[in-house]
């Protein structure tokens, strides 16, 4: 079984877009916004300075209270559509419920929507046209096998999961792709038959350990996007650290697999790297270097 290793990958991306951005005149600048307090979101945040500051982009946290407007937080994401010296703008979900996401979304200029969650973007990567943003999740993952070398078109993808955040944009960035996409979901009749079906099989559930032996087959390459926090009782005995575990059980597929991203360490980095991509190519549009 080959590893697709996200963590090596996402070190190669970060060596490129290091010596990029030495070479620019000025330094990128990624701009997240919080609202409110969310562990998991600060672990995340905490996660995308770390590889910017490595790289040499200039990443600000801007914090604003849980209570916030939805009248406030647009203006602030007006005023940072007008800074020149933001390039790229995210706004970390989740964010409270008596805010809209798709107006929050929406609001940021496409050109600094890294994200790529914006309508202006998802529209450009629904009609396969290349001067938009992909979401990241969906980049990493397409960047992870093109770094293996592992051929797309032609293939037979299933994705598990159809979220407008990972399932959507990625089923879509296959069939760019000219790959032959299944989607699943919850009333999926027969999912094992059709997981084994794929040659590349995608799995976004957000189960843990979801994918078991009699869901694969020998042979096929299997990207594993979920991410969960467990503790030591949910899973089994040995875990007794807080540590995060993917949808497929890797132990029960690795010797039938031919190819496998773990968790941690495979699409996870692979989504920090392919972030800051899109902030050195907005950087790149709005200083036209
Ligand atoms: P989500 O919004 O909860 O969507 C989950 C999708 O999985 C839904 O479409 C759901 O189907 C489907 N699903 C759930 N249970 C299923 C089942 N038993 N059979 C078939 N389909 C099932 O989650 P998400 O935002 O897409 O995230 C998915 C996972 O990826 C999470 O673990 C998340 O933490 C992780 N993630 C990882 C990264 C990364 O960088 N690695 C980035 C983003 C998210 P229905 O539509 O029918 O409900």
């Amino acid at each position: 079984m080959i590893l697709l290793d996200g963590k090596k990958v996402r070190d190669d991306i970060a060596k490129t877009l290091r010596e990029k951005i030495e070479a620019f005149s000025s330094r990128p600048k990624l701009c997240i916004v919080q609202v409110g307090e969310n562990e998991e979101s600060a672990t995340y945040i905490r996660q995308k300075k770390t590889f910017g500051e490595t790289i040499g982009a200039i990443v600000e946290h801007r914090k604003l209270p849980a209570g916030v407007t939805e009248k406030d937080l647009l203006e602030v994401i007006a005023k940072l559509n007008a800074d020149a010296s933001v390039h790229g703008i995210i706004v970390q979900i989740p964010i409270p419920e008596h805010i809209s996401e798709d107006a929050v979304v929406d609001a940021i200029a496409p050109e600094k929507d890294v994200d790529g969650l914006g309508g202006v973007n998802v529209k450009r990567l629904w009609e396969n046209k290349k001067n938009g943003f992909m979401p990241a999740t969906t980049k990493g993952i397409m960047s992870l096998l093109s770094a293996y070398e592992i051929p797309v078109a032609g293939k037979h993808v299933v994705v598990v999961g159809r979220s407008s955040l990972v399932g959507k944009p990625t089923a879509l960035a296959f069939l760019n792709a000219d790959a032959t996409v299944t989607i699943a979901h919850r009333s999926t009749v027969n999912l094992s038959d059709i997981t084994r079906s794929a040659d590349i099989l995608v799995v976004a559930a957000g189960r843990p350990h979801f994918i078991q032996r009699d869901d694969v087959r020998e042979g096929q390459v299997v990207i594993d996007v979920g991410i969960t926090a467990i503790t030591g009782e949910k899973l089994d005995e040995e875990v007794v650290e807080r540590t995060v575990t993917g949808d497929v059980h890797f132990d029960d597929v690795k010797d039938i697999v031919g190819a496998m991203s773990p968790v941690p360490g495979g699409v996870g980095p692979m989504t920090v790297a392919s972030l800051f991509q899109n902030l050195v190519s907005a950087y790149e549009m709005q200083t036209r270097v």
